[in-house]
């Protein structure tokens, strides 16, 4: 029996890797899926993916980053589905950025409203929701968030970090109200993020720098931050899961 069946879940970044296929997951567990992206095409496509597991997800185009969307998001998803369950905050950019260039300040803004700003924002928004439905919340970080590792990455790596931070103090303060607030922390991931960034040989060099030799994929992702949307992680709550090929180890 599917887990999720009647549950109504927003994931943001939905358009692309792990948001993309976090959406068909979830989809094909009975869910009502929100998906959530700037890329109209693109969702276009997940949304295909998710009926055909029967349920239409709802397509909600809009940017996190800006305030207005954001309360869209939340709002149109109550009004489609009349509850919220799990919102999952997957929607990151990835960028490289140097403490000794003028752009420096314009690329750690973007990073940080994005990965850390927006998710905040849609956590106030959708907080009484979660109360009334006894939900959860899964953010996506990364082990960025936990390791120094190499050079310019300190605005990815600081909004990570402080996502994970954020995502204990919530976990703390909406225990009372039974509400659960975890996060994943994938290593590197086959996704276009790397070539979003410019970085498109990334992804080659990471690889060697896991313990297994290999990336993960946008799946195993997804089937992680299902595992801990649902109740069988019911006593999981301030927590963060890794899902590195060992890539921590070796730091
Ligand atoms: P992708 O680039 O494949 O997908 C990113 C998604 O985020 C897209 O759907 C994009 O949609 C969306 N997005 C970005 N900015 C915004 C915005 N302002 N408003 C709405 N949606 C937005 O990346 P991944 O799937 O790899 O990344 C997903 C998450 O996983 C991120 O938080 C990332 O930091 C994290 N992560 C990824 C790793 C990896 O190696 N791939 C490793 C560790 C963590 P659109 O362009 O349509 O707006």
């Amino acid at each position: 029996m599917a887990c999720f069946v009647n549950k109504v879940v927003i994931v943001t970044g939905a358009s692309a890797g792990i948001g993309a296929a976090t959406a068909v997951r979830f989809a094909q567990e009975g869910a009502n899926v929100a998906i959530v992206g700037r890329n109209q095409e693109r969702l276009a496509k997940v949304a295909e993916d998710c009926a055909k597991y029967g349920r239409n997800p709802l397509v909600i185009k809009a940017d996190v980053s800006k305030d207005d969307e954001a309360r869209s998001i939340v709002a149109k998803t109550v009004e489609a589905f009349d509850k919220l369950d799990i919102l999952v905050n997957n929607a990151g950019i990835y960028k490289y950025d140097d403490i000794q260039k003028p752009d420096f300040m314009e690329i750690f803004d973007s990073i940080m409203t994005t990965n850390m700003r927006a998710v905040a924002f849609l956590t106030n928004l959708a907080v009484p929701y979660l109360i009334e439905s006894k939900g959860n919340i899964v953010n996506v970080s990364s082990i960025a968030g936990r390791c120094v590792g190499h050079p310019h990455r300190t605005s990815y790596k600081t909004s990570k970090a402080a996502l994970n931070h954020f995502t204990r103090c919530i976990a703390l303060e909406l225990a009372p109200h039974g509400v659960r607030v975890n996060s994943v922390s994938p290593g590197p991931v086959a996704t276009e993020i790397f070539n979003t960034a410019g970085l498109p040989d990334a992804l080659t060099t990471l690889k060697d720098a896991t313990a297994l030799g290999r990336v993960g994929e946008s799946e195993e992702i997804a089937d992680l931050i299902l595992f801990v949307a649902s109740d069988k992680a019911k006593s999981i709550t301030g927590s963060d899961y890794v899902s590195d090929n060992g890539m921590l180890l070796k730091q």
